[in-house]
Order: structure tokens, then sequence, then C-alpha cells
């Protein structure tokens, strides 16, 4: 295995348990080590401190262990058992134990969250969803497959492997989606009691938003007698658990004419020929500003308007702009679910842009609720980095 020897003193963070090793802390390495191997991390006295995946870029290795152990099957079949036992605890396996409600669909393995940085899967009932985010993943996928097919047993009967977004391009890996286990086409999963189309082929991330669970349950609880804005709706997650609570009129919006399509399918599945509901193909900003209907339960779930620090100022002004706008039309006595799942944005940027977003419009604003990511995309303590997703409820008066 090749070695990898730090600067002095760059193992600090190491010793924090932090699973990343930037290039600009590695003094040399021991051979030319290809993207996606496994290594071995010293420091400059040679004392070994962790093993990682190489790849190339700032960040130079994702750790995996800091023992010195095997990177094989049965590494992968513990980390996958303890994060399955994770999601046990949470009650969300079957029966979310919160509700009582059927549901299979939940994210298993969130990266850094379950130690396992570059490595996300997502199960959609019988389908587990893998998708790698490093090469080091990308080239160990079938002994996780393997691992995966090991823990779950008889909950998973199909493994379906999509990573071509999500690996860097340079790589050249002429990686493809498929089927590494399996090859149910039956593509209906359950949410909360809620049955969703989850396109794995097309769709974005794994197919479905999962982290957005808990705070569509909560939706539902405002829903009952309210005219629902639902922008950025995606596969209209929001959209059916404000029809299940009540809600008098449904509208979804999202520039994606896919993700509209897929809205009124998952809409039909569960609410069939229920006239509540419209969806619209169309830019957010453009439709807020020709605004008929008076809406008194907004949701703003917008793409992650900062991917990188540096596009930081731009994504607080959009995030000024969208909450302002929505201030400015909601009824009196209106509840804005709005949200960011910008990771450069943290909560309190967030919740400075829609304090200075309420301002400007001049709306008497409570918070109702913070919310955030739910269990099934844990965050490791020592890598501060996994939070991403925060939200607000607010009472507009
Ligand atoms: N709320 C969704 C997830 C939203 S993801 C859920 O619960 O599943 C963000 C969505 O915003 C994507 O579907 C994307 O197509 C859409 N989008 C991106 N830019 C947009 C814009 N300018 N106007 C409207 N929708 C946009």
């Amino acid at each position: 295995m090749q070695k990898i020897f730090l600067k002095r003193g760059k193992d600090e963070s190491l010793r924090r348990f932090h699973p990343w090793i930037f290039s600009g802390a590695i003094h040399h390495m021991s051979g030319e080590p290809q993207e996606g191997e496994t290594v071995e991390v010293y420091t400059t006295e040679g004392e070994y401190i962790a093993t990682g995946h190489f790849q190339i870029g700032t960040i130079m290795v994702r750790v995996l262990t800091f023992q010195q152990e095997p990177i094989d099957q049965p590494f992968y079949e513990r980390h996958i058992a303890i994060a399955l036992d994770v999601r046990k605890a949470a009650g969300i396996i079957a029966t979310n134990t919160d509700n009582g409600l059927e549901n299979n669909t939940f994210r298993l393995v969130h990266g850094e969250g379950d130690n396992l940085p570059g490595l996300v899967i997502d199960i959609y009932g019988k389908t587990a969803v893998m998708q790698a985010h490093s090469v080091g993943m990308h080239t160990d996928r079938h002994i996780i497959a393997a691992a995966l097919k090991n823990v779950m047993g008889d909950l998973i009967e199909n493994i379906y492997y999509k990573s071509e977004t999500t690996l860097p391009y340079k790589a050249e890996l002429g990686q493809e989606n498929g089927f590494l286990l399996g090859g149910s086409t039956d593509d209906i999963a359950i949410e909360n009691g809620l049955r969703f189309h989850v396109d794995w082929l097309r769709g974005q991330k794994t197919g479905f938003f999962v982290d957005q669970r808990a705070n569509r349950q909560l939706l539902e609880q405002y829903a009952y007698g309210r005219k629902v804005l639902n922008m950025f709706c995606y596969t209209g997650g929001f959209s059916f658990y404000a029809m299940r609570g009540g809600a008098t009129l449904v509208h979804s919006v999202d520039s994606s004419q896919k993700a509209i399509d897929l809205t009124n399918a998952n809409v039909a599945l569960n609410f069939p020929n229920d006239t509540r509901h419209t969806a619209y193909a169309d830019d957010a900003f453009r439709f807020l500003d020709h605004i008929q209907t008076p809406y008194d339960l907004i949701i703003l779930d917008p793409p992650a308007f900062a991917k990188h620090k540096d596009a930081l100022r731009n994504a607080l002004k959009g995030y000024i702009r969208l909450n302002r706008k929505a201030f400015e039309i909601i009824q009196p006595g209106g509840i804005l679910f709005t949200f960011s799942c910008s990771q450069a944005v943290d909560k309190d940027h967030f919740r400075a842009t829609v304090f200075s977003a309420a301002a400007a419009a001049g709306r008497n604003v409570r918070i109702l609720h913070q919310l955030h990511q739910p269990a099934d995309h844990p965050i490791n303590i020592y890598h501060p980095e996994g939070e991403y997703l925060k939200g607000l409820v607010l009472y507009v008066e």
C-alpha cells in the first residue's frame, strides 16, 4: 500500500478525527498512488495516523479509518451494519415510530456522517440506490454492493448504481449507471404512508429528496384549510403532504418540466381526480412576480444557491430576493417554510438573510420552528461541514 507523509504539524486535525487531508498538508508520498487507491497516512516522523481513499484535487485523502486495518468487504459490512442500526434507533425503517405510518424510504449511508466519505446509499422499498462521490468508492463498488446485501438481507432485492454525474469528470472512468444486483422496474416507494415514483435513471440525486421527510411531516400539520404554494417542488413531496393535511388548494412550481410531470404523477398516485392541485413549469422569480392567488402557506426549498464559499455573496442575495418576495405576497396569518441546502450558508447566515428579507418587506414575523436535516442524514461530530440543511417555519402577521 502506498504511504503518504504529512508536513510537520499537519496531523492535528486528524488527531481530532477530521476525515479530510488537504493537498497542502502533504509532505511527500512513497510512490505515485492512483486516484481511488487506498493509502496509509503517516506523520513526518513515520507514525501511522489514518487510512483512506486517495484522490486528486484539494482534498487528497478521504479518511476511512484511524486504525491500521484492511479496507475490504468486512470493513464495509461493519460500517453499513452500524448505519442500519442508527436508522433503526431513529425509528424510520418500515414504520415511522413517530406517526405509525409505513415508511420504506430513507438514507442508509450518508458519507462522512456515517464514516464512509464519498458514499451515499438511499433505500426505496426493496431497492438501494448507491452513489459514489469519490473514485475510491467507485473502485470499491462491487465489494460495497456485496456488503450491503449481506447486511440488509431480505430488506433489499436490488442495488442500482448511479454515479454518472457525481464522480470527478476528469477521472474518465467510463462510469455507467446500472443494476449491481437484481433489476426491478417497480419504481414506487413509500414515505410516511404516501406513495411516489422514483426516477433512479434520470432523477436528481438518487431520485428523490429523502432529507425533507420530517419537515414535510411538520408541514402536513399546518396545511388544514390553507392555500399552499410549493415553490421548487421537484417531485412534489411537500405538495402531497399538504393535500393529506387538508389544504384547500395546492400549487406546485418548478422550472423543470420533468419535475412537474413527476409531481403530477405523484399527486395522481395518492389523490386520483383531486382538483385541488395544479403544477406549473415556471421560473420561481417569474412566478412570484405574477401572483394572483392569496396563499397563506408557502414553501421555499430552492437548490443550493452557493455550492462553494466564493459564491456565497450572490447566494445570500438570491435568498434575500426570494424570501422578500414571499413575505410580500403571503396573506396575514400566513406560514412560511423556508429552507437552504447550501452547505456554505450556515444557520446564522441563513437566519440573518431571512431577517433582512422580512425587514425589507416590513412584515411582523415570528420563528416557530428551526429545522435541520433528519437523523438518517447524520453529522459526524468531527466533521461539521456535514451540516447542510436548515430551515425556518415562520408566522407572518
Ligand atoms: N422541495 C423539493 C426539492 C427541491 S430541489 C422536494 O421536497 O423534493 C430544487 C428544485 O428547484 C429542483 O427540482 C430544480 O429543478 C428547481 N429549480 C431550480 N432553479 C429554479 C428556478 N429558478 N425556478 C424554479 N425552480 C427551480
